[in-house]
């Protein structure tokens, strides 16, 4: 069955982990900008990191078969400073109009903080005024249930925002229900320590059914992996779920999704 990974940091991932993605079957990943794991000095490392987000990784995915897509932002750990978020910020709308771009994203919250809310706010803009899709990053552990309630309550209070064109990512079991309940889109997220695991991922999508939502394996440079994806499909399979269901949750929800953006080139498909 083919597979789309919805949510990946590729820069960080070897080209064993790109044989390993096209054995399993994913023929398009997309990767949000993201935390290098160390905060970068200046917006010009921001130019240099959506070059290799535009131009670099989609040309190493494609030697796998695999479309790239990518998403571009300064995430929410590096928006606590104001100056570089918004030199950042300046950059963005000439990588808009690269042909893997979705949108905007990941961005959101990660401690919660004024700073935080105040880039988020402003990104949400800047993808209004540039009619770009939105992929959202929710804060972890703790700060979890507080920040999405945070993002979804900016979100509702700007009317010009559509639910139907944003994603709010690293929803798990108290927080997946705001998310869908206000009529955004949910990502999953399958990791081996914190957010979801395979049998909570595939547990949650029995509980709340399978509508507008979209499961990654958000795999970076930390303790992550990609076959967490296949994993929960075959968790999924495992519970006697059909594969149209899967294909379904697998495919079909991620194109569906990204597929409000016309540069994303994958349609649902139905087996047989
Ligand atoms: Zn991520």
């Amino acid at each position: 069955m083919q597979l789309i990974e919805p949510h990946i940091h590729m820069v960080s991932r070897t080209i064993d982990d790109y044989e390993y993605l096209a054995r399993a079957g994913i023929v398009a990943v997309s990767e949000p900008a993201f935390w290098a794991g160390f905060d970068r000095c200046s917006a010009d490392a921001f130019r240099s990191y959506f070059h290799q987000l535009t131009d670099f990784e989609p040309r190493r995915a494609a030697q796998y078969g695999i479309q790239h897509y990518t998403w571009l932002c300064i995430n929410p750990k590096e928006a606590e400073d104001l100056h570089l978020a918004r030199e950042v910020m300046k950059l963005i709308p000439e990588f808009l109009t690269a042909a893997n771009v979705l949108g905007i994203g990941e961005i959101g919250l990660n401690k919660n903080t004024r700073n935080e809310l105040a880039i988020f706010q402003e990104h949400v803009d800047l993808a209004i005024r540039h009619d770009q899709l939105i992929l959202i990053h929710t804060p972890h552990l703790v700060d979890k249930f507080k920040g999405t309630k945070m993002i979804i309550e900016v979100l509702k209070s700007d009317k010009r925002i559509n639910p139907d064109r944003v994603l709010i990512d690293h929803c798990e079991e108290h927080t997946i229900g705001l998310v869908r309940d206000a009529g955004f889109w949910a990502g999953l997220t399958v990791y081996p320590v914190t957010k979801c695991t395979p049998l909570r991922a595939a547990d949650i999508l029995e509980t709340h059914g399978t509508h507008r939502i979209c499961v990654n394996s958000a795999a970076d440079w930390g303790k992550s992996h990609p076959s967490l994806l296949l994993d929960t499909m075959l968790e999924f399979l495992r519970r006697g779920h059909s594969q149209q269901e899967t294909l379904d949750v697998f495919y079909n929800n991620p194109c569906r999704f990204m597929g409000q953006n016309p540069r994303f080139k994958l349609k649902p498909n139905a087996i047989g």
